[in-house]
């Protein structure tokens, strides 16, 4: 068997057992998953049985990218239809910013380490190349205005608290954000925007690795 389709096998399996069996029922996520090939974003001594494990992994400079099952769980949180424009912040490995392509997102990404964005950029158009995507390097603790607002917000890394802003940013008609809360103990908050009138939801506890909050000059 060549490895173009033991990785089709083994996302068929992550998908099923992973993601449908343990309910994500949502068909547009599950085939963009189907779609993705995971290795594609973590380093390359990971073997392919490890990189469809239901865990998540290093991607290098201390980060990791999320399980299958979380990046998942986010997405069907956040209600998003293809052609909504989405704010992902964290890019880090770039997989979850080409599940949100494959899904007809209209993405903005945005990444504090540099490195990280260029080898996300290489990989995420090496597989969707006339993807709708902007990658910004940046910090966005607070989000990123100048491509507000957003049908969508999706913070990949946990902040302690609330960052300020963030909801400014959301489509005033039902713009949703989902993220990780918390220092230690972390749990997914939903916020769903209708004008000035916010609804919080509280999800999973989850571990998520910081956001990193720069200090400003
Ligand atoms: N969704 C990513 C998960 C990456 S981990 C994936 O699929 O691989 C979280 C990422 O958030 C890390 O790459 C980290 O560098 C980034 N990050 C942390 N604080 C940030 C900030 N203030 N602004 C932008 N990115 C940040």
């Amino acid at each position: 068997m060549n490895s173009e389709s033991s990785s089709a096998i083994l996302r068929l399996r992550m998908v099923n057992r992973d993601l449908a069996d343990v309910g994500i029922v949502d068909e547009r996520i599950l085939n963009a998953f189907m779609k993705i090939p995971r290795e594609d974003f973590v380093p390359p001594r990971i073997n392919l049985v490890n990189a469809y494990g239901n865990h998540p992994l290093p991607i290098g400079l201390g980060q990791t990218v999320s399980q299958p099952y979380i990046v998942a769980f986010m997405l069907q949180m956040l209600e998003c239809e293809p052609g909504n424009s989405v704010l992902e912040i964290g890019t880090g490995s770039g997989y979850q910013t080409a599940i949100l392509a494959a899904m007809g997102m209209k993405v903005v990404t945005i990444e504090l380490l540099p490195d990280l964005a260029v080898n996300a950029r290489k990989a995420v158009l090496a597989i969707l190349p006339g993807a709708d995507i902007r990658f910004i390097v940046a910090d966005g603790y607070n989000g990123w205005t100048p491509a507000a607002p957003y049908d969508c917000i999706i913070v990949s890394a946990a902040p302690a608290r609330m960052p300020d802003g963030l909801e400014d940013q959301l489509n005033p008609l039902g713009g949703r954000l989902v993220i990780p809360l918390g220092d230690w103990s972390q749990r997914l908050i939903s916020i769903t925007r209708n004008g000035d009138d916010l609804v919080m939801r509280e999800s999973l506890p989850v571990r998520f690795v910081p956001l990193v909050k720069p200090r400003r000059e």
